[in-house]
């Protein structure tokens, strides 16, 4: 531009020292950092998306409340607290509830593997750099960075006829891959993690459904989480292996079940793996950032490296279509997703503790103990608070750490069997019997609504 007048809406935001092209025997110098909109308003949201994202950073959110914490001990490997633990079940139990429905088996393998099988997969040539390794017995092991090639070692248990297909295998993975410690952010990007893998092994003729399947548990998820999403193509990469002919099958496999699916889609010509198609799932969070997570892939290296087969209907041996699929994708970064989603309130169903019981003073401390039990036999996360404290403190406590419930016990609950209970938003009911209570919250819980008040009226 020719002078800086021309800019409108410019705001300073950070300096620091810098040397002349990094060489520390020259003098240091300032360098300003800032940022510029074509006008004031722009500026403004921009700066207070910053803000408010800034508040909702799950690290800062992930210690204020509990949930997980990094150690010098394991870089890069998070260490879940009871309270995140609380959340990671409720995640995995959902996710295991929906996957039942849509007729996924579960299956679990192995973290270390040997050198062998890596070598088979291709991983030993091309991935090693980021595999842990290790020596047992004189054998070289690696802990795994996928949980790809045990998946086809259970595929390859039995023979299979083309009436088991389609196999949908689910496995909650740990996995393991080396990251450069400068680049390890949070739960964003750690060195171990779950994924919520599924390899789905199927005749051709059942790519189109199986794909439209894999989308449309994908939808009903992420909604679950209020997560919207958009969805890309990506296909065949000048570097590649197998047929014209199988490129043309897989892709126009995935195409067919986007269109059945109904909702637009990107296409990235090329972008796609070296051994087959993928569709990615980006989800847009409450802050309209968006995140990669879900990743549909078709894979015709491992069969074929495997030799897997199956029985046709003509008797001969067929090699089946396999796609890797996850939907949570790393289930850690997922749960930092969550957590600036939610900004760390969390609705009632994932909240880490569900119900604070506050007793008055010390003598009504057993009866708040009978009250949690009575809570936690009906299914609900309760933590009794018994601190000699002022009521009005732990009630306030418990606001911070956004306990959607908090029942403050005293002699009028316990002599009339009712509840006195507190929401979110302030509000307190008085004499709630213990039937209402159950119904009203598990009811809410078990449609895993997301509305922060439990009790509309
Ligand atoms: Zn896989």
């Amino acid at each position: 531009m020719p002078h800086t007048g021309f800019v409108k809406a410019i705001k300073l935001t950070k300096v620091s020292g810098a040397y002349w092209r990094a060489d520390q025997t020259k003098a240091q110098l300032q360098r300003i950092y800032g940022t510029a909109f074509f006008d004031k308003k722009e500026l403004r949201a921009y700066l207070e998306f910053i803000e408010e994202a800034k508040k909702r950073n799950h690290r800062k959110l992930g210690t204020a409340l509990d949930l997980f914490s990094f150690h010098d001990e394991a870089p890069g490997m998070p260490f879940f607290h009871a309270h995140g633990m609380n959340v990671w079940n409720a995640l995995l139990e959902y996710w295991r509830m929906e996957h039942r429905a849509a007729g996924y088996v579960e299956t679990k393998t192995p973290i270390m593997l040997n050198r062998d099988l890596w070598e088979k997969s291709g991983h030993w040539a091309n991935y090693r750099e980021n595999m842990y390794t290790t020596v047992v017995d004189e054998t070289e092991y690696a802990i795994k960075p996928m949980n790809c090639p045990g998946g086809m070692l259970l595929y390859g248990v039995k023979p299979h006829s083309y009436k088991d297909l389609p196999i949908r295998a689910a496995e909650i993975g740990l996995v393991h891959r080396h990251e450069l410690s400068g680049v390890l952010s949070g739960l964003f990007r750690v060195r171990a993690f779950h994924q919520d893998d599924a390899h789905i092994f199927m005749t051709p003729d059942q790519i189109r459904d199986e794909i439209l399947g894999v989308l449309t548990l994908v939808a009903k998820i992420y909604s679950t989480f209020g997560l919207g999403f958009h969805l890309e193509l990506s296909t065949r990469p000048v570097k590649s292996i197998g047929t014209d002919e199988q490129w043309e099958q897989a892709t126009n496999g995935l195409k067919q079940a986007l269109e059945a699916y109904g909702q637009a889609y990107k296409i990235n010509e090329g972008d796609g793996a070296f051994y087959g198609p993928k569709i990615d799932v980006h989800i847009k969070d409450a802050l309209g950032r968006t995140w990669q997570c879900g990743t549909v892939q078709l894979d015709m290296s491992l069969p074929e490296r495997f030799d897997l087969a199956y029985i046709g209907p003509d008797n001969q041996k067929h090699r089946p279509i396999m796609i890797h699929r996850v939907i949570y994708g790393s289930i850690e970064r997922f749960f930092g997703i969550l957590v600036e989603h939610f900004a760390g309130k969390f609705p009632l169903w994932m909240a880490p503790v569900q119900v604070a019981v506050l007793p008055i003073n010390d003598e009504l401390a057993s009866y708040g103990q009978e009250i949690v039990h009575l809570l936690e036999t009906n299914g609900l996360r309760a933590e009794l608070d018994n601190r000699t404290e002022s009521l009005n403190r732990k009630i306030r406590e418990a606001q911070l750490m956004y306990v959607p419930l908090i029942l403050t016990v005293g002699a009028k609950e316990k002599e009339s069997n009712t509840l006195s209970v507190r929401t979110l938003d302030g509000k307190v009911r008085y004499g709630m019997t213990h039937d209402e209570f159950f119904s009203r919250t598990l009811a809410h819980i078990r449609e895993r609504r997301l509305e922060l008040t439990v009790f509309k009226e």
